[in-house]
C-alpha cells in the first residue's frame, strides 16, 4: 500500500453501509465476524490505509448487530480517526506494552468462527488463536468472495477513469521509439504516462518483445526491440485508489502474414468474450466464448491462462473468468477480458479490456484500437 490518500468521493455514509453489508453477508456464511487488516479490504470499507503496515497491530471488528470497532496503535489513532469512514467506526486504540490480543478477544465470540483478511499477518492470527483457543478462522476472499465485486456507480465512474487514463497512455506511448530501444525503456515510458494521466500508483508496466512475448509473466528486461517483433504491452495501476489493467500487441515495421492473422485471432477472441458479458451468464461463459475462437483455429494448446480477472481497490481479484468458475455476472461487476495467443521461442499476442456488466450487456472501460497497431 502506499500512503498517499486519494480524493475519493465517499462518505461515512457510504462506508457505514458496505460496512453492514459486510457483516449481513459474514452472518449468511455463517461466519460470527470479519477481522480486517490493512490492505485493499479496510481502504474499502473504511476509508482507511495507514502510512506504514507495522508490526502493530491494525484490525477492524465486523460482527453482525455490533457496532464496527477499528482496534489501532495509538499513536496511528489520530489518523485513523481522519479516514472518510472513521465517523461509521469506534476506534479502540492500544498503547506500547499492553496486549492488543487481550483487546481484540474482548470483541469476539470465543467459539466463533471469523473470516480474516488474507493479507493479515500470521504472527496477528496466531496470537489471537492463543488468546482465544475456541475460535476458527476462513480466508476472507475465500469466505466472500463477492464482497466487493459489485460496483456502485461512483466506483464504476471511477474505473471508467483510470481505463481512460491508461487508454490516454497507449495512445502517447504508440508514438515513441520501440526499434533499438531495450523493454524496460519503454517500460520506464509507460510508467511515466500513467502518473502523467493521473495513476498515483503503477502495478506493472510489462513490455515483452519477440520472443519473450511468448512467455504471459514477462515483465520487461534488457532485451533490444528489433524491427520485425510484435511486443505486448500490458500495464495498469491504480488512479484516485481504482485500477487499470489494458493490453495491446503493437509490431515494429510491417508484421508478416502469420503476425497479422494471430493478432486477429486473438482480436475475434477478445470481441467474442466481450459478447458473453451479459447478467445471468456464469463466469466461465466469458472464458469459453473467447476460449472456442482460439481452439477453432487450432491455436487452443497456446492460450495458457485465464481470460480474465476482478478489478477495483486492487487490479486482481474476484471474480476470475475461468472454466469452472459458475458464479452468474451481475450488473456492476468489473473484470477484465483478455485472451492470448502465445508461441514459444517466437512472439505472443494478448488484447485485453476492463468491462463492466451492464442492464442488457457489458461496456468497455477501454477503447483504444483493437487492431495491430504499427510502432517505429
Ligand atoms: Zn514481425
Ligand atoms: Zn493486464
Ligand atoms: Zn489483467
Amino acid at each position: 500500500m502506499t500512503g498517499s490518500r486519494p480524493a475519493v468521493p465517499f462518505t461515512a455514509d457510504d462506508y457505514r453501509a458496505r460496512m453492514e453489508r459486510a457483516a449481513r453477508a459474514a452472518a449468511d456464511a455463517g461466519l460470527a465476524g470479519l477481522l480486517v487488516a490493512p490492505g485493499p479490504d479496510l481502504v474499502w470499507l473504511t476509508g482507511y490505509a495507514p502510512t506504514a503496515d507495522t508490526e502493530r497491530l491494525t484490525l477492524l471488528v465486523l460482527a453482525p448487530g455490533r457496532d464496527p470497532v477499528l482496534v489501532v496503535p495509538t499513536l496511528e489513532a489520530p489518523d485513523a480517526g481522519k479516514a472518510a469512514g472513521a465517523p461509521a467506526l469506534t476506534l479502540r486504540d492500544w498503547t506500547d506494552g499492553k496486549d492488543p490480543y487481550a483487546a481484540t478477544a474482548a470483541l469476539l465470540d470465543g467459539s466463533g468462527r471469523f473470516g480474516i483478511s488474507d493479507n493479515a499477518w500470521a504472527m496477528h492470527l496466531l496470537a489471537l488463536q492463543r488468546t482465544l483457543p475456541g475460535t476458527s478462522y476462513a480466508s476472507l476472499t475465500e469466505a466472500l468472495p463477492m464482497l466487493r465485486a459489485v460496483k456502485d456507480t461512483a466506483e464504476l465512474e471511477l474505473l471508467a477513469a483510470a481505463g481512460a487514463a491508461a487508454d490516454a497512455a497507449f495512445e502517447e506511448v504508440r508514438k515513441v521509439r520501440f526499434g533499438g530501444r531495450r523493454e524496460s525503456e519503454v517500460a520506464a515510458d509507460l510508467a511515466g504516462l500513467l502518473r502523467r494521466f493521473g495513476h498515483s500508483q503503477v502495478d506493472f508496466t510489462i513490455v515483452a518483445s519477440g520472443p519473450n512475448g511468448a512467455n504471459p509473466h514477462h515483465e520487461a528486461g534488457d532485451r533490444v526491440i528489433e524491427d520485425g517483433d510484435m511486443i505486448v504491452l500490458d500495464f495498469g495501476g491504480l488512479k484516485d485508489g481504482y485500477g487499470s489493467d489494458t493490453s495491446r500487441t503493437v509490431h515494429v515495421g510491417e508484421p508478416t502474414d502469420e503476425e497479422r492473422r494471430v493478432h486477429d485471432l486473438v482480436r475475434e477472441a477478445q470481441e467474442a468474450g466481450f459478447r458473453a458479458v451479459r447478467p445471468g451468464a456464469a463466469c466461465q461463459d466469458v472464458d469459453r466464448a473467447a476460449r472456442a475462437v482460439i481452439a477453432d483455429a487450432g491455436y487452443g494448446e497456446y492460450f495458457i491462462h485465464r481470460t480474465g480477472h476482478g478489478i477495483g481497490v486492487t487490479t486482481h481479484e474476484p471474480p476470475y473468468m475461468i472454466e469452472g468458475e459458475e458464479q452468474p455476472l451481475e450488473p456492476g461487476m468489473c473484470f477484465s477480458v483478455e485472451p492470448g495467443v502465445y508461441l514459444p521461442g517466437r512472439f505472443g499476442v494478448r488484447i485485453e479490456d476492463i468491462v463492466t456488466v451492464t442492464e442488457d450487456g457489458g461496456r468497455r472501460f477501454n477503447d483504444t484500437t483493437r487492431e495491430l497497431v504499427l510502432v517505429e
